[in-house]
């Protein structure tokens, strides 16, 4: 073992190679040699559980992928051909064009972040974006942050430390990644008083809590789960009603803050932040990155007071978002105001994309391949909303099925290893491709991907 390890070449010696000479001279010798000792390092700890000593030539091929992953920006554009439409590992929305392009103008320079351009003073930088989602979802006023999961924990901090909030015992829920109300409200310092049962809450359970030390009733929207059966639950305007007459506002989480309706589209319904604020609500919370289309975010919009106790809390100082996040939400929003949102939003124009368009699309990715249609074949099948929305929704939809002829994973990985990568889901060892979350100009490196993976 020991002269497996003794005929390793020096980092020096690696370093002399030519191809690494050119990554070194393209990087920077002492980046390069970094790559070297780890992958030097890593070697040893194979060869001492028994591999043997690679070839020089495998080794700088090694080094050479790792410089490839490391020494290059990331997250790498993919194409998401999973039918999923906010598809959380592969980054949620994608950005609108209008947004895409605000948030690289604002990144790359000085911006009015905070000052006013009228009076040369220091300005707000929450006076534009408040302004404008108030526009939108009619609200006093907004507060932007992180995202939702920061937005309910702020809200909760600033408004329910040291009191109790009362929650629907069917709305204590975990909406994933380890973040649960229960926890959530431990955390902010506020005392969970649960009401009702887990399928059936009323507006007087509500009544029945309401005490001097409650602070808030809260909301939680069930976004990735649905109860069925005998159920009931106490409407948002019910439990303002209750509140108003109490002087308890009402805080409601509604995930994914559809401000269009979706059932306009065939699915069920989302409830729309529109509707929340009208409703009474005192504050609502809502992702930027879901069904809105835009930038990860935690938007707070509500009653001016409220908002107005939020933006003080030295939390919001932690959690608050920069000027790429502003601008690309800020260039989100305007669609809606315009009414153009489903043709300008990614996420509403593959949830509006017509059956037809997409058997069509489905149909060209098939004829368009050599030697495809003997192995692969058009086929019925939905997409989802996914993202924790709309949870059992789907939309009718065409893909293209191939039965790979050897195994299905070796396939999905070929895809990957384009470039750019293409993510396809698998069912029953078949490849599926959704063309309904291919953006634009992304059916022709798919079939790209496609041609090169079959001839492998
Ligand atoms: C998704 C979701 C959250 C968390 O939102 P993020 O923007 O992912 O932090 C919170 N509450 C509900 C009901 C959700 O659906």
């Amino acid at each position: 073992m020991n002269s497996k390890l003794r005929s390793l070449p020096s980092v020096e010696k690696l370093l002399e190679d030519p191809r690494l000479g050119a990554l070194a001279g393209a990087y920077s010798r002492p980046s390069v040699a970094g790559l070297v000792r780890k992958e030097l390092d890593v070697t040893r700890d194979r060869i001492r559980q028994g591999a043997d000593a690679p070839q020089f030539e495998s080794l700088v091929d090694a080094v050479e992928s790792r410089a490839a992953a490391t020494l290059s920006t990331w997250p790498v554009r993919v194409i998401n051909a999973t039918g999923v439409i906010i598809h959380t590992n592969l980054g949620r929305a994608p950005l609108s064009q209008a947004a895409a392009q605000a948030a690289a103008e604002a990144g790359a320079g000085y911006s009015d972040l905070e000052i006013s351009l009228a009076s040369g003073k220091r300005g707000s930088r929450y006076a534009h974006i408040s302004e404008l989602l108030s526009q939108v979802t009619g609200a006093d006023a907004a507060i932007v942050v992180n995202n939702n999961a920061a937005a309910v924990m702020l809200v909760l901090t600033a408004l329910g430390a040291g009191k109790e909030v009362v929650v629907s015992r069917g709305e204590a829920v975990e909406i994933g990644g380890g973040f649960r109300i229960p926890d959530v409200l431990r955390q902010s310092g506020a005392t969970l008083v649960e009401v009702g049962t887990t399928n059936r809450t009323y507006a007087r359970d509500f009544e029945a809590a309401a005490g001097k030390n409650t602070a808030a009733f809260l909301k939680v929207h069930a976004s990735n789960f649905k109860v069925t059966g005998f159920t009931a639950e106490s409407t948002l305007a019910q439990m303002v009603e209750v509140g108003e007459r109490h002087g308890i506002p009402v805080l409601h989480d509604l995930g994914s803050g559809a401000l269009l309706d979706t059932a306009a589209y065939g699915m069920a319904t989302e409830p729309m932040v529109q509707q929340s604020v009208s409703d009474g609500a005192g504050l609502a919370m809502f992702s930027g990155d879901k069904l809105l289309g835009g930038p990860q975010a935690g938007i707070i919009v509500g009653k001016a007071e409220l908002v107005k106790l939020i933006e003080r809390h030295p939390m919001a100082r932690a959690l608050r978002v920069e000027k790429i996040t502003l601008a690309a939400l800020s260039a989100t929003l305007i669609p809606y105001l315009k009414g153009t949102a489903p043709e300008e939003i990614p996420v509403w124009q593959m949830i509006s994309a017509s059956a037809e368009s997409i058997a069509e699309r489905a149909k060209n990715l098939l004829d368009s391949v050599d030697g495809l249609t003997e192995i692969a074949e058009l086929r019925d099948s939905r997409s989802a909303v996914g993202g924790g929305s709309l949870p059992g929704e789907t939309l009718p939809s065409t893909v293209v099925a191939v039965t790979p002829p050897a195994d299905a994973e070796s396939l999905l990985a070929a895809l990957r290893s384009h470039s750019p990568p293409i993510i396809a889901r698998i069912e029953k060892d078949d490849i599926l491709l959704d063309p309904r979350t291919m953006l634009p100009g992304e059916d022709a490196p798919v079939a790209e991907a496609l041609a090169a993976a079959i001839r492998a």
